[in-house]
């Protein structure tokens, strides 16, 4: 809910709040932020508060560079730390230009036009129920990050052995003083792999939750000597960190559209058509929901990420599957995304994508309930099972071919992410690597 301007000031009285930290976020998903001394209230809740945008990633140039910061009262709230320096409270803005008018580089504001979009067909909500998934490692005596984990445990593991459980209970408890609904949270697959799950929200709470998440997630690693990361794959050989996005739509009554009692997989013909925007577009979203050179190290066979453009209402390692809930519970997973993608523009890529699938009554293909990583390159090509894209390279030019992905980001984004990623890739391709000096230098 929207605070008034008059439920902030008392609160910031109330709690004794001295500082305002004014967060935003950029194309590559970093969270940008600002610390005001709570003197600057009022400018603050009078959308004053100026920066320079050409120092943002993706922003834009110099030559119109102000940009001002406008707070968004629903996410308003206090973090449980720092209160030695006084009590911090934050708030989500989004980014407008001098004139007023919603600033269309900003991956929120994008968001919010792709929603305005959905309302439009009908619906009230897009929810995600993201599940982030991370690594601990331990800290040098610089205080610089290494690759040793914290601990040897695996899936589901519990203390004394799982050194992670402290600190991954204080991020719990943490994030139920920020007013986060955990779920659950449990040791992963990999040694020092974590992951916990909140309640699904509307897409742009939940955006703003997994952004919130990550912060208090290193914030407390930090506190434990330990960095948190969210690199999808930080070691080769072992599982990466994924982001599965969980997703249904509600309609104006409240009620879940994916679901239909009569189906006999009680799904509706609103998540078929979803499905099947889901499966058409899958590749090209993959650069956006798996944005970085390292995600496609995760998405590998034989780590439980998806390879494959395929879905199931019985099998584990698709690229989408449908859990057994039904009724309000009833939902897509997509497994593929991880967490470094920008949850804004991930989240857009893949409404967009369903949307395509309702508008054009796309059909649900690719329902594979074998294990697909068992069948060979000839059983796939006939079944017209494709692979998800291999590199950031392939991702990218499947993007440059989607106008229905392109324009979940709208031209601004679309723009700025190509150059950034170009660029990124590009200095990746020039790097020599360990690997390569270890397989050829010898035998060349
Ligand atoms: P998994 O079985 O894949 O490990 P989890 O239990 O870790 O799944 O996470 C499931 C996620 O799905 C949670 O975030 C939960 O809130 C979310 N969820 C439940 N119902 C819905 C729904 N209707 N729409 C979107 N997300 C949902
Ligand atoms: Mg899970
Ligand atoms: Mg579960
Ligand atoms: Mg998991
Ligand atoms: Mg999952």
């Amino acid at each position: 809910r929207e605070l008034t301007k008059e439920e902030v000031r008392q609160m910031v009285k109330d709690e004794d709040i001295r500082f305002l930290r004014v967060m935003f976020t950029d194309l590559l998903g970093t969270i940008k932020s600002v610390d005001l001394p709570v003197s600057q209230l009022e400018k603050l809740l009078d959308n004053k508060i100026m920066f320079d945008g050409s120092s943002i990633d993706g922003f834009v140039r110099i030559e119109e560079s102000d940009m001002y910061l406008y707070p968004d009262m629903s996410t308003w709230l206090v973090f449980p730390w720092g209160a030695e320096h006084g009590k911090v409270a934050r708030v989500i803005c989004s980014v407008h230009n001098t004139d007023g008018t919603p600033f269309s580089g900003d991956p929120r504001n994008n968001l919010k036009r792709v929603l305005k979009d959905m309302q439009k067909l009908g619906f009230k909500d897009f929810n995600i129920g993201p599940e982030p998934e991370f690594f601990l490692f331990k800290l040098d005596e610089n205080g610089n990050p290494t690759t040793k984990v914290n601990d040897q445990e695996n899936y589901f593991d519990m203390e004394p052995a799982d050194r992670g459980e402290d600190c991954r209970r204080d991020i719990v408890l943490a994030l139920e003083k920020m007013g986060f609904d955990v779920e659950a949270a449990h040791h992963e697959v990999a040694p020092g792999q974590h992951e916990v799950d909140f309640k699904y929200a509307n897409a742009l709470e939940a955006a703003d939750n997994i952004q919130t998440f990550k912060l208090v997630v290193k914030t407390i690693a930090k506190n434990y000597g330990l960095h948190a990361t969210f690199m999808p794959k930080p070691l080769s050989g072992i599982n990466g960190s994924g982001m599965h996005l969980n997703m249904s739509l509600f309609s104006q009554d409240g009620k879940n559209a994916f679901y239909d009692e009569n189906d006999k997989d009680q799904l509706s013909q609103t998540a078929y058509h979803f499905l099947g925007g889901l499966m058409k577009h899958a590749r090209s979203f993959t650069a956006i929901c798996d944005p970085i050179v390292n995600s496609y190290k995760r998405l590998v066979p034989g780590y439980e990420a998806p390879v494959y453009v395929a879905w199931s209402t019985s099998n584990r390692s698709p690229l989408v599957r449908i859990p057994n809930d039904r009724g309000m519970g009833t939902r897509l997973e997509l497994r593929s995304a991880d967490p470094s993608a920008n949850p804004y523009l991930a989240i857009a890529s893949v409404l967009e994508a369903g949307l395509d699938g309702l508008r054009n009554d796309l059909p649900p293909v690719h329902n594979i309930d074998e294990n697909i990583y068992q069948m060979s390159l000839a059983e796939r090509q006939e079944k017209g099972i494709v692979n998800l894209p291999d590199t950031l390279h392939n991702a990218l030019k499947d993007l440059a071919t989607d106008d229905v992905i392109k324009g979940s980001m709208g031209e601004h984004l679309y723009k700025s992410f190509m150059e950034a990623k170009t660029r990124e890739y590009d200095s990746y391709r020039q790097h020599v690597s360990d690997w390569e000096r270890h397989q050829y230098m010898e035998q060349y």
